[in-house]
């Protein structure tokens, strides 16, 4: 088998065969195959595009490359969840002690933030404590005993998928249904879960940035799941603005405990019910009507926030974040951003708003980068409320970092006018 012969027939939109797609990934892993020769068939599949055979192929390739996290002895009750990656979205914290709480098995890796999104990670370290890696048996071992762990990707799970993905960030062969499709599943199927349910973000601040592309990325994903026999659902989520009203690490741990609280912002918490039933659904093998009823009455009973407590408190976390959510508000410095025209909000732009809280120290620019948890953006008014000039909009909080660029940011996340917007939903599709 030759490289030069796959790159001409992927050119000419011909479906490569399994053997050939275990050929490249083989040959990209060892050296033999070089980074300008996956770079144009990364090109020639964004182009050209793969069937649904080749998708599976090249996740099975992946997914192949390194290890596989082993979550058999929890049988059917091991779930998993997965945001195609989006600003202000602490789902996991709400959701994964809410299924806990109903007896499912969360063994979960969540990653760190980067750029402009940020990541659950983060946010769990920013409780003082928060051990984000444990050893192989602790971690199962917790999930054993109280249904719930939440690490830091460790091991090598799909590296292959890390080259290629790194590859494709740089020549510009990031958005392609498959590829994307293929990069996810590949990292989702080796991290264990029997079920997995993926919330698929479209809009400003997300990758697919139609409803159409998103669809179709959620049924590309669902086609590998099933493919590799998994239970998936995908529910196709709004990202036009920013999830609920907190952005930064522990603004973001504030508002998931008023959601367990039964106070959350609406659009953020009937994502997280409508989550949280799927996953519940597909663990505990009910009705899904059934599941939204356990799921309501785990938040209204306080199960759901006492399963944060103590899934915090085995971790080495500090439980008072949790009884006392008040001490989370605790940046040095804030400053309110005015509006500067009267007129109807028509628009936050996901993007800018984490772009202004990275200023602020609560993101990363480049790997490694120090964070300040208590950075971020508290958004004062809604899509579709009408302010008057003046009135404050956010509020900055740092307590390492001048508000001048964040503010930069601000101004060009909010869109005002005069003609009052059409109410945005949540939750657009579920497939
Ligand atoms: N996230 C991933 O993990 N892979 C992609 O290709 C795109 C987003």
């Amino acid at each position: 088998m030759e490289i030069y012969d796959i790159i001409t027939k992927k050119k000419q939109g011909l479906a490569l065969s399994r053997e050939e797609i275990q050929f490249l990934i083989d040959g990209y892993m060892s050296g033999e195959i070089a980074d300008y020769q996956m770079s144009a068939l990364t090109m020639a599949i964004c182009l050209k595009g793969m069937d649904k055979l080749e998708t599976l192929y090249l996740t099975e390739a992946m997914l192949n490359s390194g290890d596989t996290v082993d979550l058999s002895r929890f049988g059917k009750l091991s779930v998993d969840k997965h945001s195609t990656g989006g600003v202000g979205d602490k789902t996991t914290l709400i959701v994964a002690p809410i299924v806990a709480s109903l007896g499912c098995k969360v063994a979960k890796m969540s990653g760190r933030g980067l750029g402009f999104t940020g990541g659950t990670v983060d946010k769990l370290e920013s409780l003082d404590g928060y051990r984000v890696t444990l050893s192989g048996d602790e971690f199962m071992s917790q999930v054993d005993k109280i249904n719930i762990s939440v690490v830091g990707q460790s091991g090598n799970l799909a590296p292959a998928d890390k080259k290629l993905y790194a590859l494709r960030d740089v020549t510009a062969t990031v958005d392609s249904i498959p590829l994307i499709a293929s990069s996810i599943m590949s990292k989702k199927l080796a991290s264990g879960a029997e079920s997995i349910v993926l919330d698929v973000k479209c809009g400003s601040g997300a990758f697919m940035k139609t409803k159409d592309e998103a669809v179709s990325l959620a049924k590309a994903m669902i086609d590998i799941g099933k493919g590799f026999g998994r239970g998936v659902v995908a529910l196709v989520t709004n990202m036009d603005a920013p999830l609920g009203y907190m952005v930064g690490n522990r603004l973001e741990v504030w508002e998931a405990i008023q959601v367990l609280l039964g106070k959350g912002e609406e659009r953020l918490t009937e994502l997280c019910i409508e989550l949280a039933s799927n996953m519940a659904m597909l663990s505990l093998g009910i009705g899904l009507d059934r599941a939204r009823e356990m799921v309501k009455k785990s938040v209204s009973s306080g199960s759901a926030l006492d399963k944060m407590a103590e899934w915090i408190g085995y971790q080495g976390g500090d439980v008072s974040f949790i009884h006392h959510p008040e001490k989370l508000l605790s940046a040095k410095e804030s400053q309110g951003y005015l509006a500067e025209r009267d007129g109807y909000i028509t628009g936050i732009n996901a993007e800018e708003i984490g772009r202004a809280s990275a200023c602020l120290g609560a993101g990363r620019a480049k790997l490694g980068d120090e964070i300040d948890f208590t950075a971020g953006i508290i958004l004062k008014k809604s899509y579709g409320d009408y302010v008057k000039r003046g009135d404050v909009l956010a509020i900055m909080q740092s307590s390492t970092r001048p508000f001048t660029d964040c503010a930069r940011h601000l101004s060009n996340a909010f869109t005002i006018s005069d003609i009052k917007p059409q109410p945005i939903e949540i939750i657009l599709e579920t497939v």
